[in-house]
């Protein structure tokens, strides 16, 4: 057993300087130094649920990019040095049918999670990335392109991947009316790659404060969802509606934004949801959801982003900073995406 340095929750809803175990390496496992984690809100879920010891340890942090630092015996695909980036899942059972389609985020025995999940092969709570190092089965690491910034390529890994995958398998183009509901850290990577994809994408936010914003990041139009003048005249005008609010909200206004035939894919708040059958029906409308990617969409998320320079807007914190930056994404005060900086971990 070996050892990094993490930021671990504590029963104080905060995260404390601890020392993280890790495993050995196995032969088909590349350590990494983790140079750069973003922040999810899905970080701050755990957090804020966490009840101390009275649950298993946690470690958040699963969007990371660093470098190989060691590669076990069986590794093929990459060397040390290696500039690698890791996503919210670190391993899967390789043979049911959704892996074999390479849709591991849907393993029929359930991924193994970066953090919070359960080693396949150990049976330990995996502990992530908020830590100066991680180990990782190398079918699950993935090269970072060249052109890549490492410090705003890392969310790519858990907020990207999570709006291309339903992006691409509803696809989306030129021709395409997108709207971008919620801009944060996964809508506005939602944005720059509904744009980049050529489809006209328009943000549904709360107030009129990030309009600006969504013009820069290439957004056509902008609608506050609170104004019910503005959301009555874009009704049934989206062939898809990217939802990623944070919280439980009723479905029933971004519903009515999808075209005929149409889908509201609900990416953000996981969690039992209350639909009008009527909200469907009028127009046969589709509800539908993701997480996450495989690993042939992750691959192609990362290619496509390098050659169409795309990262996260960023703000880089020491990782010492952490729980400030938890503090902050509660309050919405981030545009659009902590990044620790995990170096001032010796
Ligand atoms: P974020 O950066 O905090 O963005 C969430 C956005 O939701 C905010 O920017 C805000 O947009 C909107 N919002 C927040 N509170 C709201 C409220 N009370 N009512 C209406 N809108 C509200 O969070 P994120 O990291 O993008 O994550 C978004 C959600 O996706 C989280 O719940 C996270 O756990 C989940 N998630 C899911 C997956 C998955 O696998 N499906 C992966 C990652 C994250 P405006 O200011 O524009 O209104
Ligand atoms: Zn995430």
């Amino acid at each position: 057993m070996r050892t990094t340095v993490g930021w671990q929750a504590d029963s104080a809803m905060t995260l404390r300087r601890a020392t993280v175990p890790r495993r050995d390496l196995r032969p088909d496992d590349l350590a990494v130094r983790v140079d750069y984690c973003g922040v999810c809100h899905s970080d701050l879920h755990a957090v804020r649920e966490h009840h101390g010891a009275a649950d298993p340890v946690l470690v958040p942090g699963h969007e990371f990019t660093g470098v190989v630092t060691e590669v076990g015996s069986d590794v093929s695909g990459f060397g040390v040095g290696d500039s690698v980036a890791v996503g919210n899942i670190v391993d899967s059972c390789g043979a049911c049918a959704m892996c074999r389609a390479g849709q591991e985020n849907f393993c029929r025995e359930f991924p193994t999670l970066t953090y919070g999940g359960t080693d396949r092969r150990d049976g330990s709570t995996t502990l992530g990335a908020y830590s100066r190092g991680y180990l990782v089965r190398e079918r699950f690491a993935y090269h970072l392109p060249a052109g890549l910034d490492p410090a705003g390529a890392a969310p790519l890994l858990c907020a990207g991947i999570t709006v291309w995958e339903p992006m691409r398998a509803l696809g989306i183009g030129p021709g395409s009316r997108v709207a971008v509901v919620g801009l944060g850290g996964l809508g506005h990577l939602a944005v720059k790659l509904s744009v980049a994809l050529g489809a006209e994408t328009v943000v549904v936010s709360r107030s009129r404060d990030k309009a600006a914003d969504a013009r820069r990041l290439g957004a056509h139009e902008f609608l506050v969802s609170a104004n019910e003048t503005e959301m009555d005249a874009a009704r049934d005008s989206f062939d898809v509606v990217i939802d990623t609010i944070s919280v439980p909200h009723d479905l029933g206004p971004y519903l009515r934004l999808v075209a005929l035939d149409g889908t509201l894919s609900q990416v953000g708040y996981l969690g039992p949801v209350t639909v009008q059958t009527t909200d469907l029906l009028i127009g046969r409308k589709k509800l539908g959801s993701g997480g996450s990617g495989g690993r042939p969409a992750t691959a192609a998320l990362l290619e496509f982003c390098a050659r169409h320079d795309i990262t996260a807007d960023i703000e880089v914190l020491p990782s010492a900073q952490v729980n400030e930056a938890l503090d902050r994404l509660e309050r919405n005060d981030v545009r659009y995406r902590f990044v620790l900086d995990l170096s001032d971990l010796a």
